[in-house]
Formats: C-alpha cells, structure tokens, sequence
C-alpha cells in the first residue's frame, strides 16, 4: 500500500478508477480474491487507479481485526492501493445524503417491522417488495419510524452491464422501495455503496454477480442524488462445491499469503486469463505485469456459476 493520500472527492478527470470494496466480515478467501484480482486487473489494464474500501457500517456483521487481515492479504499478494478509506468514517456523509432526500419528498421514514412486512410483502428479486405501508406517513403509535426508505418510481431503470450485456428492472414493481437506513438506525449497504461510488470518482465497478440486483437500486439512488452512475459489470462469482457462493459466512477458507503467486495465478485461471506455464517462476511482479500487458476483461463473459474444485479443502 502506497502512503499517498487517499482520493474521496472525485478527481474531475477522466482517468479509470476501480475499487475492491469488502466487507471486514472475515479473512480474504478465494472468492474475494477473485473480485480483487478481476477489478485489479481491469484497472492495471486500463492503466488507472484502483481504490479498496472497506464497509464497515454494519458492526452487527464486523469481525474484530478482519479488515487488518484483509489489507495484509492485498499487500502480500502484490495489490498497490492508495490508503483505504473506511466507511465508518464517512457516516455523516450518509447521514447528510438521507436527509437531503427526506427533505425533497424522495425519501420517507418507516416504522415497520419484520414480522409486520413479512406478513404483507410479497417476494421480489431482492427480497420482500415493501408493500408502501408508510409511503403516506408512518404510523409511530406502536413503534418509531426508525428506518427511511426510498421512493422507487413505476419506470424503467436500464443499464449495460460490461459483461452481461443490458439489464432492466421496473424498481417499484420488483424490488420496491428500499431501505436507505435500517431500522436498527444503521446505514444501509445501498447508501453507503453508492454515495462512495460517486464521492471516490470510480469509473467502473467490477464486481460478482450476486450484487446485479442492488446496482439498479445502486443507480436510481444516484439519479435522485443528482450523482453520475459509474459503469458496471458484473462476473459470475466463485462458488463451493455445493454450488452456494463462496463467502466468509460458510466459512471459506482463508487465503495463505505465504502462496500469493500460487493465489493470483488461480485467480487468473479461474479468469479465464489462461496464463503461462512460464509464469510460475516469474516474481509476484512479474505477474502483475504480464496482466497490466495481457488482461482480456471480455474472457469474462465465458464465465459461468461453477464451483471451483478443492477451494473449500484447502
Ligand atoms: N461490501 C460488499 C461485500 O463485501 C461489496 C460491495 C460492492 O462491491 O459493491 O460483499
């Protein structure tokens, strides 16, 4: 990791930038590795910056010392980043954003709770789709209106995703309006994601395809933000060998730094890079610079949902 000042406020020039934005919810495993590698590698292609994140907003999730554990993982395995920035800093910032769209109408408080919604809502693509209970006022007679939701609207809301081509979604008719803060009064993933997103300048978010579903929500909040939407693209992400994606919650293993050129060549396998049996004896350096040489981001689109055999043994 470099020392240089870490970016926050968009750069207003036309520079690729890229981030890796994990949760410290657990150690680096193959599959985060993978998101790091691929978003990495596009930026390095690119010849443009990539900034890693770490969303620690949500305590209730955080595992003590995991985004220690992550960073050292980066670095030992080659990745050069300017300082992270940590959400937990920027709260005020959400806060601010929130507050922004409850005063322009475009927001709302909510008091329901899960079993009130679970009772009324039907299943949407992300989800229950909240049936607008409190779109009109929230009643605070049993509880207070804790978490703020956004309006969605009956429109539309297209994209080009990188990989996967166009995608569109009717916000309101599929996912429904969603929460901008929870009402446990944390901030919820989709502010937080998407304010940083434009704040850091990113040009483009590579990323697994587990999270398409939050980039159409991603996007309209920037649109009633008056923010620009970065680009996206979405690759299909690693999964075990019983076909669920690998995460830090089913207890993936974590990556040894002592193989990080062993790790980034699977990585890049996985990829779909194909890279050279010559690369084993190269330095970690040497890898990294046949990727910024021979990256082919378009080798993704081959990708499908497949489990990656002995990741879960190792
Ligand atoms: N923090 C999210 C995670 O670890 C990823 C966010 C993103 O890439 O937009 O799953």
């Amino acid at each position: 990791m470099s020392t240089s000042a870490s970016p926050v406020e968009p750069q207003g020039s036309l520079t690729y930038r890229g981030r890796f934005a994990p949760s410290p919810t657990g150690p680096l495993h193959f599959g985060s590795l993978v998101a790091a590698v691929a978003s990495y590698s596009q930026a390095l292609a690119h010849g443009g910056e990539w900034l890693v994140r770490i969303e620690d907003i949500d305590p209730t999730r955080e595992i003590k010392g995991a985004a220690g554990t992550i960073l050292a993982s980066l670095e030992a395995h080659g990745f050069e980043f300017p300082a992270p920035v940590f959400q937990s800093t920027r709260l005020d910032i959400y806060d601010n954003a929130i507050t922004r769209l409850i005063g322009a109408n475009l927001a709302y408080p909510c008091s329901c709770n899960r079993q009130t919604l679970a009772a009324m809502a039907k299943p949407g693509r992300a989800g229950l789709i909240y049936p607008g209970t409190c779109r009109n006022g929230a009643d605070t007679s049993q509880r207070p209106a804790t978490a703020v939701r956004l309006r969605t609207a009956a429109l539309p809301i297209t994209f080009t995703d990188g990989l996967q081509g166009r995608m569109s979604c009717v916000l309101s008719h599929d996912i429904g309006d969603f929460l901008l803060r929870r009402g446990d009064g944390l901030i919820a993933y989709q502010t937080a994601v998407a304010v940083d997103d434009a704040a850091q300048g990113i040009t483009e978010v590579v990323r697994g395809t587990d999270l398409l579903d939050s980039t159409f929500m991603q996007i309209y909040l920037l649109e009633q933000l008056g923010l620009n939407a970065p680009q996206y693209a979405h690759f299909p992400v690693v999964t075990g060998p019983d076909g669920v994606k690998l995460s830090k919650h089913n207890r993936a293993t974590k990556i040894d730094n002592n193989q990080s050129k062993f790790n980034i060549l699977r990585a890049l396998s996985f990829l779909l890079q194909e890279p050279p049996q010559s690369l084993k004896t190269a330095s970690l350096q040497g890898i990294w610079s046949w990727v910024a040489e021979n990256w082919d981001f378009g080798r993704l689109a081959g990708l499908r949902n497949r489990p990656e055999k002995s990741i879960m043994t190792r």
